[in-house]
Protein backbone atom coordinates (compact mmCIF):
# COMPACT_ATOMS: atom_id res chain seq x y z
CA UNK A 1 0.00 0.00 0.00
CA UNK A 2 1.29 3.54 -1.11
CA UNK A 3 1.82 5.70 1.29
CA UNK A 4 3.95 8.81 0.33
CA UNK A 5 3.25 9.71 -3.34
CA UNK A 6 6.33 12.36 -4.78
CA UNK A 7 5.39 13.67 -7.97
CA UNK A 8 7.18 16.34 -10.33
CA UNK A 9 5.67 19.34 -11.56
CA UNK A 10 6.89 20.62 -15.22
CA UNK A 11 5.23 18.34 -17.65
CA UNK A 12 4.21 15.63 -15.01
CA UNK A 13 1.28 18.25 -13.08
CA UNK A 14 1.58 21.04 -15.98
CA UNK A 15 1.25 20.21 -19.52
CA UNK A 16 4.54 21.33 -22.22
CA UNK A 17 3.45 24.90 -21.71
CA UNK A 18 3.61 24.57 -17.91
CA UNK A 19 -0.03 25.30 -17.09
CA UNK A 20 -1.10 23.07 -14.13
CA UNK A 21 -3.40 20.22 -14.48
CA UNK A 22 -6.81 20.37 -12.45
CA UNK A 23 -7.80 17.05 -12.76
CA UNK A 24 -3.86 16.36 -11.55
CA UNK A 25 -5.04 18.81 -8.54
CA UNK A 26 -8.29 17.58 -7.54
CA UNK A 27 -6.66 13.98 -7.94
CA UNK A 28 -4.06 14.99 -5.38
CA UNK A 29 -6.72 16.61 -3.25
CA UNK A 30 -8.47 12.96 -3.31
CA UNK A 31 -5.26 11.10 -2.61
CA UNK A 32 -4.35 13.30 0.56
CA UNK A 33 -8.69 12.60 2.20
CA UNK A 34 -7.72 8.93 1.59
CA UNK A 35 -4.76 9.31 3.88
CA UNK A 36 -1.75 9.30 1.44
CA UNK A 37 1.05 11.95 1.81
CA UNK A 38 1.52 13.82 -1.54
CA UNK A 39 5.20 15.67 -1.74
CA UNK A 40 6.39 18.14 -4.90
CA UNK A 41 9.48 17.85 -6.49
CA UNK A 42 11.08 20.13 -9.07
CA UNK A 43 14.14 21.56 -10.51
CA UNK A 44 11.97 25.40 -9.73
CA UNK A 45 12.95 27.30 -6.65
CA UNK A 46 11.56 27.46 -3.30
CA UNK A 47 9.25 30.13 -3.68
CA UNK A 48 7.40 28.44 -6.40
CA UNK A 49 7.70 25.55 -4.81
CA UNK A 50 6.42 27.64 -1.25
CA UNK A 51 3.41 28.03 -3.19
CA UNK A 52 2.10 25.35 -4.94
CA UNK A 53 2.53 23.80 -1.39
CA UNK A 54 0.33 26.60 0.29
CA UNK A 55 -2.20 27.38 -2.84
CA UNK A 56 -2.91 23.50 -3.22
CA UNK A 57 -2.74 22.42 -0.01
CA UNK A 58 -0.19 19.95 -0.24
CA UNK A 59 0.62 17.63 2.62
CA UNK A 60 3.94 16.63 2.70
CA UNK A 61 7.18 18.61 2.33
CA UNK A 62 8.17 19.76 -0.75
CA UNK A 63 11.31 19.82 -2.78
CA UNK A 64 13.05 22.97 -5.07
CA UNK A 65 16.13 22.90 -7.07
CA UNK A 66 16.22 19.33 -8.02
CA UNK A 67 16.26 18.04 -4.27
CA UNK A 68 18.76 20.81 -3.37
CA UNK A 69 16.01 22.55 -1.02
CA UNK A 70 13.71 21.11 1.45
CA UNK A 71 10.10 23.35 2.34
CA UNK A 72 7.92 22.08 5.12
CA UNK A 73 7.55 24.53 7.63
CA UNK A 74 11.01 25.68 7.47
CA UNK A 75 13.38 26.09 4.66
CA UNK A 76 16.20 23.81 4.67
CA UNK A 77 18.80 23.98 2.16
CA UNK A 78 21.35 20.61 1.87
CA UNK A 79 23.84 22.24 -0.23
CA UNK A 80 25.24 25.67 -1.06
CA UNK A 81 25.52 27.40 -4.13
CA UNK A 82 29.17 28.53 -4.56
CA UNK A 83 30.22 25.88 -6.36
CA UNK A 84 27.99 25.61 -9.38
CA UNK A 85 28.04 29.71 -9.59
CA UNK A 86 31.90 29.17 -9.66
CA UNK A 87 31.00 27.06 -12.78
CA UNK A 88 28.44 29.82 -14.14
CA UNK A 89 30.70 32.55 -14.05
CA UNK A 90 33.17 30.52 -16.06
CA UNK A 91 30.22 29.82 -18.78
CA UNK A 92 29.26 33.32 -18.73
CA UNK A 93 33.00 34.68 -19.34
CA UNK A 94 33.20 32.51 -22.23
CA UNK A 95 29.64 33.28 -23.53
CA UNK A 96 28.20 30.03 -23.48
CA UNK A 97 25.12 30.44 -22.04
CA UNK A 98 22.65 32.59 -20.70
CA UNK A 99 20.98 32.24 -17.47
CA UNK A 100 17.71 32.52 -16.48
CA UNK A 101 15.15 34.14 -14.47
CA UNK A 102 14.62 32.05 -11.53
CA UNK A 103 18.05 32.62 -10.56
CA UNK A 104 17.28 35.22 -8.48
CA UNK A 105 15.70 33.30 -5.60
CA UNK A 106 17.83 29.95 -6.13
CA UNK A 107 19.92 28.74 -2.73
CA UNK A 108 22.18 25.81 -4.28
CA UNK A 109 21.87 25.66 -8.53
CA UNK A 110 22.09 28.19 -11.13
CA UNK A 111 19.64 27.66 -14.26
CA UNK A 112 20.82 28.32 -17.75
CA UNK A 113 20.06 28.11 -21.37
CA UNK A 114 23.24 26.75 -23.38
CA UNK A 115 23.89 29.04 -26.24
CA UNK A 116 23.32 27.33 -29.83
CA UNK A 117 25.33 23.96 -30.14
CA UNK A 118 27.45 24.40 -27.19
CA UNK A 119 26.15 21.69 -24.67
CA UNK A 120 28.73 19.17 -25.35
CA UNK A 121 31.60 21.67 -24.81
CA UNK A 122 29.59 22.77 -20.81
CA UNK A 123 29.79 19.52 -20.19
CA UNK A 124 33.33 19.19 -21.01
CA UNK A 125 34.19 22.08 -19.15
CA UNK A 126 32.16 20.94 -16.25
CA UNK A 127 34.26 18.12 -15.52
CA UNK A 128 36.84 20.46 -13.76
CA UNK A 129 34.28 21.94 -11.18
CA UNK A 130 32.71 20.01 -8.36
CA UNK A 131 29.17 19.88 -9.93
CA UNK A 132 26.82 17.64 -11.86
CA UNK A 133 24.40 18.81 -15.17
CA UNK A 134 20.78 18.30 -16.05
CA UNK A 135 17.98 18.77 -18.39
CA UNK A 136 14.73 19.13 -16.97
CA UNK A 137 13.60 19.92 -20.50
CA UNK A 138 12.21 22.94 -19.79
CA UNK A 139 15.97 24.39 -18.65
CA UNK A 140 19.40 23.38 -17.65
CA UNK A 141 20.81 22.93 -14.40
CA UNK A 142 24.34 23.13 -12.28
CA UNK A 143 23.83 21.55 -9.29
CA UNK A 144 26.40 20.16 -7.04
CA UNK A 145 27.65 17.22 -7.41
CA UNK A 146 25.27 14.38 -5.50
CA UNK A 147 22.36 17.05 -6.05
CA UNK A 148 19.54 15.18 -7.41
CA UNK A 149 15.92 14.13 -7.03
CA UNK A 150 17.04 11.22 -5.85
CA UNK A 151 19.05 12.78 -2.88
CA UNK A 152 15.94 14.55 -1.69
CA UNK A 153 14.10 10.96 -2.20
CA UNK A 154 16.24 9.18 0.00
CA UNK A 155 15.97 12.14 2.68
CA UNK A 156 11.88 11.84 2.64
CA UNK A 157 12.55 7.83 3.69
CA UNK A 158 14.71 9.22 6.71
CA UNK A 159 11.85 11.51 7.45
CA UNK A 160 9.09 9.43 7.16
CA UNK A 161 10.81 5.86 8.40
CA UNK A 162 9.25 4.26 5.33
CA UNK A 163 9.77 1.34 3.50
CA UNK A 164 10.83 2.21 -0.35
CA UNK A 165 7.85 0.00 -1.44
CA UNK A 166 5.43 2.31 0.37
CA UNK A 167 6.53 5.15 -1.48
CA UNK A 168 5.38 6.28 -5.35
CA UNK A 169 7.08 8.49 -7.74
CA UNK A 170 5.91 10.11 -10.95
CA UNK A 171 8.32 11.88 -13.42
CA UNK A 172 8.78 12.43 -16.93
CA UNK A 173 12.70 14.00 -17.73
CA UNK A 174 15.44 13.06 -17.76
CA UNK A 175 15.98 14.88 -14.21
CA UNK A 176 13.86 12.32 -12.86
CA UNK A 177 15.99 9.40 -13.35
CA UNK A 178 18.19 9.87 -10.14
CA UNK A 179 14.61 9.31 -8.47
CA UNK A 180 13.52 6.63 -10.54
CA UNK A 181 16.80 4.70 -10.25
CA UNK A 182 15.86 3.70 -6.51
CA UNK A 183 13.91 0.73 -4.64
CA UNK A 184 10.69 3.14 -4.79
CA UNK A 185 7.36 2.16 -6.98
CA UNK A 186 7.13 4.38 -10.56
CA UNK A 187 4.59 5.72 -12.76
CA UNK A 188 4.49 7.63 -15.51
CA UNK A 189 2.22 9.37 -17.78
CA UNK A 190 2.67 8.50 -21.42
CA UNK A 191 4.22 12.24 -22.24
CA UNK A 192 7.81 10.83 -20.50
CA UNK A 193 10.77 10.38 -21.80
CA UNK A 194 11.35 6.33 -22.80
CA UNK A 195 14.52 5.87 -20.48
CA UNK A 196 12.01 6.53 -17.59
CA UNK A 197 8.85 4.58 -18.95
CA UNK A 198 12.10 1.56 -19.17
CA UNK A 199 12.17 2.05 -15.78
CA UNK A 200 8.23 2.41 -14.69
CA UNK A 201 6.03 0.01 -13.12
CA UNK A 202 3.04 1.48 -14.84
CA UNK A 203 2.57 3.81 -17.86
CA UNK A 204 -0.13 5.42 -18.08
CA UNK A 205 -1.74 5.66 -21.41
CA UNK A 206 -2.58 9.46 -20.92
CA UNK A 207 -0.43 12.41 -20.83
CA UNK A 208 0.50 15.28 -18.10
CA UNK A 209 -1.86 15.89 -15.40
CA UNK A 210 -4.60 13.16 -17.06
CA UNK A 211 -1.68 10.81 -16.49
CA UNK A 212 -1.44 11.75 -12.62
CA UNK A 213 -4.99 10.96 -12.64
CA UNK A 214 -5.43 8.02 -13.68
CA UNK A 215 -1.77 6.70 -11.86
CA UNK A 216 -3.30 8.33 -8.58
CA UNK A 217 -6.92 6.72 -9.23
CA UNK A 218 -5.11 3.38 -9.02
CA UNK A 219 -3.31 4.00 -6.42
CA UNK A 220 -4.45 1.27 -4.55
CA UNK A 221 -2.95 -1.21 -6.98
CA UNK A 222 0.55 -0.13 -7.14
CA1 LIG B 1 9.50 17.32 -15.53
Amino acid sequence: MIELVILDVDGTITDQNRIISTKAIESIRAAEQNGTVVSLISGNVIPVMYALKIFLGINGPVFAENGGVEFNTDITPFFTIDEPMRFYKKLLELNLCEGILTNAWRYCSVGYFPKDEKVDKIYELSKGYNVELTDSGFSWHILNRGQNKGYAIRKLIEEFSLSPDKILVCGDSLNDIPMFSLPVKKAVPNNARQELKSMANYISQKDHGDGIADILSRISSF
